[in-house]
């Protein structure tokens, strides 16, 4: 008796142990703390028919390409204010695919918002003219594409805003600028301030298809399509490499937008 009952204490003691081992091993991680809170993914089944369980995990939720600004300060435009929604392209400028977004413009009867860097203004002036010429609206996007801008000395905020307008100026005697972007959405109080003391209201935007990444034009036009709501803001660009996904795109959304909601002119 008494060496059997040593035996059953030595083997509870082996499967302490190894459960204790399997639950070290389970204990959720610290960077996901909701792991364990969610229902077992193996009690669903028993109540939908479901096919042969994956061999791997759920994928976790695809991370956005840009990480989002994990605040944005107050006073930022975002929607048009009105049921129709705003195009508005970015980093131009340039000399490849500006003139062929302004073509497509032209030729579906849209205008939109062109949010452009000082130096490709300095050298391409003549599409700044277009623009003006074509009835788009201008935006400032900072003298070189500041990602940093808002985070620079207030000084420097306002003499990088100020070189922007003046080399659009140069380009467009008395055009007027009547917008801001932060290049990249990386807004800082105190720009808002800066911009709203120059003239120029904060524009953000609502819709983001991310087509700076170069994803296919399917892509871009159903992340724009899927997003849109009245009023959106929907951001795009002209310039900072090839566009011809987004070049592409434009035809379906703008049809598509158009037919929906309208598009307006950003006032
Ligand atoms: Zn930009």
């Amino acid at each position: 008796m008494r060496p059997r009952h040593v035996l059953a204490v030595a083997l509870g003691l082996v499967l302490l142990v190894a459960g204790c081992g399997e639950q070290a091993r389970t204990t959720p991680r610290a960077d996901r703390p909701t792991a364990t809170a969610t229902p077992s993914a193996s009690l669903a089944p028993a109540l939908t028919p479901t096919p042969a369980p994956r061999p791997t995990r759920t994928t976790p939720r695809r991370p956005p390409l840009r990480p989002k600004p994990t605040t944005l300060p107050a006073g930022l435009s975002r929607t048009t204010g009105v049921r129709g929604v705003a195009l508005t392209f970015d980093d131009g400028p340039d000399p490849t695919w500006t003139p062929k977004v302004l073509d497509q413009l032209r030729a579906a009867r849209v205008s939109a918002t062109f949010c452009v860097v000082g130096i490709q203004v300095r050298k391409y002036p003549a599409l700044v003219a277009r623009m003006v010429r074509e009835g788009h609206q201008l935006c400032n996007h900072s003298w070189r594409h500041d990602m940093d801008l808002g985070r620079r000395p207030v000084a420097e905020i306002r003499a990088d805003m100020v070189r922007t307008n003046q080399a659009i100026r140069a380009a467009v005697p008395g055009a007027k600028v009547p917008f801001f972007r932060q290049p990249g959405g990386r807004w800082t109080p105190e720009e808002v301030v800066v911009a709203r003391q120059l003239g120029m209201r904060p524009l953000h935007w609502s819709v983001d298809p991310q087509d700076w990444a170069k994803p296919t034009m399917p892509t871009i036009v159903h992340r724009v399509e899927a997003a849109a709501r009245p009023g959106a803001v929907i951001l795009m660009h002209d310039g900072g490499g090839d566009r011809g996904g987004t070049l592409a795109a434009c035809p379906h959304l703008i049809s598509n937008l158009k037919r929906r909601f309208g598009i307006v002119r950003l006032r």
